[in-house]
């Protein structure tokens, strides 16, 4: 497959380009339809198509006579489990969880909330949705019960479904009371809550709405897929917006499963006796797409890992992963090999382990910087590549394609070129199309392809709010950047709120909410400074109300804890600085671009509009010495 010619036609044929991919999954009843689009940009995909996710992810194996074949291969340096799961197994286990929640009244479009740690129950969940037509909703497990109580009051879930504990580190972390909390703190109240009992520590259930999970599959019978119409929902996922409220994302079926079935194949370069491992975690969309329905959809095996990167015991915990499993090709984000390279600064754990299998590595969700790439290229002697996408699109926008003829090369600092159905141009604040190697705003001129999130949940108004109000015609990412002369995309940073701790998308408008409710605080700004680890973290600036009478360090500890315990600690807010007044224009409203290029250390200009110049630089003083302490 040769790379101009298919993008060639998926742009300027994306109908017939698209139905053809279609082919490559199977369907209950194929689309006639492609592409259907109006003069409004409102348009979608396959319209006609019926087919079923978890149908494609396993079923489809088992009677293709690949049931033995492994689907996940589990492994907890966590929680000291090794499992390998078949597509059989996984059949089993889904087709009964499936059936016990039809048994206890979910049925077709009803949410499940799925508030799990890595382990493989949580990915069954998830196809047992898929399977019964249900609406799963997975929450990060590092989320605190605040924000856990917003998604059960915004998806109004039917079910929750949890496990007794999560592990980090050494730390054994009880979910059961942070979901119960979350339940009492929203307006809304789900049925019942399953329950994975964990050996180190089991929760407490009660009568009424708790169940254990092995008392809820009791109850399951083997349940067939249902037939789904290709625009119904797959699932929703929150991400952070730049309002205090996250946005949940919807995720259809039929586009998704084409998409991902062209990604895994044609940008992954891995095929159904590969092995793929997408380090991450379930509750972020790289889960939902490459560590479950990806690899699946394309039956190959999976990774599924509950550990860090370091101190899993130690930091080659990620080369015997690779070396133990066979790993073919696997993706991270940048944080994770930073964070090896801090306790092995030589790589030196590398040679304990035969890592021959292993093709290329994708990076991910943050900038990758040259130093960490060039010390993993030098240390596992094997393509690095960073390639570009967000919750919303599922799948990447830029990328080699390395399943492909000839993909193209690598470019330090660029995360490639656009994938198939990806149309990106660079624009100006006016809209207008900026030259080569001008930084703009990074857009995705409309119809986006198959598998992109045209919707958030229950407020489809504020989708086309955030995405498509910005530039007429195109789909606003919010990332800025700039695209070279070959058409290779740089991504330099947000142009918004939304800050990138350890390649988690946080919103610092939310945090602000935080810190604002202390009864000392008068008005605060939440921005990102530079970590050499986490590439960004949070600090407060806050301004005192007259009448406070609080030490800094107390205010600080008070805040932290405050963060911590509403939006959970992967904030890893941890600085509060005090100032006298906050940059503003002369109506009012925080200079918060300002601020961000001040915290970034890029170069800004000082508005016209400004209240009192004076106050940028005792911020800039105050980072300075933020930075060099
Ligand atoms: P999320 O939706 O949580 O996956 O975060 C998506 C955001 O992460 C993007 O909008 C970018 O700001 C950032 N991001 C993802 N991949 C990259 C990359 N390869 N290089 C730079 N930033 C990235």
């Amino acid at each position: 497959m040769d790379y101009p010619r298919q993008y060639h036609d998926s742009l300027h044929n994306s109908g017939s380009y698209w139905l053809q991919q279609a082919e490559n999954i199977s369907w209950y009843k194929r689309p006639s339809i492609g592409l259907r689009n109006d003069s409004d940009n409102n348009y979608s995909w396959f319209d006609d198509g019926q087919l079923n996710t978890c149908y494609l992810a396993v079923d489809r194996h088992v009677e293709q006579g690949r049931g033995e074949h492994v689907a996940f291969y589990y492994d907890s340096p966590a929680a000291g489990v090794k499992q390998k799961i078949s597509y059989l197994q996984l059949q089993e286990q889904v087709s009964v969880f499936a059936g016990a929640m039809l048994e206890m009244g979910v049925s077709k479009g009803d949410r499940v909330i799925i508030y799990m740690p890595m382990i493989p129950q949580a990915a069954v969940a998830m196809l047992a949705c898929a399977r019964i037509g249900a609406v799963h909703s997975v929450v990060f497990g590092g989320f605190a019960a605040n924000e856990l109580a917003v998604r059960i009051d915004d998806a109004q879930a039917k079910l929750i479904v949890t496990a007794s504990c999560g592990i980090e580190f050494e730390k054994v972390i009880a979910y059961k009371p942070l979901v119960d909390k979350a339940i009492s703190l929203a307006e809304h109240k789900p049925k019942k809550t399953v329950v994975m009992q964990r050996e180190m520590l089991p929760a407490t259930l009660d009568d009424v709405g708790d169940v254990s999970w092995e008392e809820f599959v009791r109850n399951g019978e083997a349940t067939p897929c249902v037939v789904m119409d290709s625009n119904d929902p797959l699932y929703i996922l929150y991400t952070s917006g730049t309002t205090g409220k996250p946005k949940g994302i919807v995720r259809d079926n039929g586009g998704h499963a084409v998409a991902l079935k062209l990604a895994f194949n044609g940008i992954y370069g891995m095929g159904e006796n590969d092995v793929w491992w997408a380090a991450s975690d379930i509750g972020w969309v790289v889960g939902h797409s490459f560590i479950v329905y990806g690899p699946l959809i394309c039956g190959a095996s999976s990774v599924f890992y509950e550990g860090k990167p370091i101190r899993s015991p130690d930091a080659g915990a990620f080369w015997r992963v690779i070396s133990e499993y066979k790993v073919n090709s696997m993706m991270c984000a940048p944080t994770a090999f930073r964070a090896i390279r801090k306790e092995d600064s030589q790589g030196s754990l590398v040679a304990k382990y035969d890592l021959k299998s292993l093709r290329w590595v994708f990076v991910a969700g943050e900038k990758l910087d040259s130093s960490t790439y060039q010390w993993l290229k030098d240390i596992l002697q094997v393509p690095i590549l960073d390639h570009w996408w967000q919750t919303e699109t599922g799948w990447p926008m830029t990328s080699p394609m390395m399943g492909w003829d000839n993909p193209c090369a690598a470019r330090l600092g660029s995360t490639n070129k656009c994938t198939p159905g990806y149309d990106i141009r660079v624009l100006s604040e006016e809209g207008a199309e900026v030259g080569s190697n001008q930084v703009g705003n990074i857009c995705l001129k409309l119809p986006l392809p198959p598998g992109v999130s045209t919707s958030i949940w229950n407020q489809p108004e504020r989708y086309k709010q955030a995405y498509l109000a910005a530039f007429n015609g195109y789909y606003h990412t919010g990332d800025g950047g700039y695209k070279d002369e070959d058409g290779y995309i740089y991504i330099t940073g947000r142009t918004d709120d939304v800050i990138n701790v350890s390649g988690h998308r946080l919103s610092t408008g939310e945090m602000e909410e935080v810190v604002s409710s202390h009864s000392d605080i008068a008005e605060c700004a939440v921005i990102a400074v530079n970590c050499s680890l986490k590439g960004q973290i949070p600090i407060g600036l806050v301004v005192l109300k007259t009448d406070a009478n609080i030490s800094d360090n107390q205010l600080q500890t008070e805040l932290v804890a405050k963060v911590r315990a509403q939006i959970g600690a992967l904030a890893c807010f941890k600085d509060v600085f005090v100032v006298q007044r906050l940059p503003k224009t002369r109506s009012g409203k925080i200079l918060r671009a300002v601020l961000r290029k001040i915290a970034a250390h890029q170069p800004y200009q000082i508005p016209a509009t400004i209240d009192d110049p004076a106050i940028l630089e005792e911020i800039e003083v105050l980072l300075t010495q933020y930075y060099t302490r």
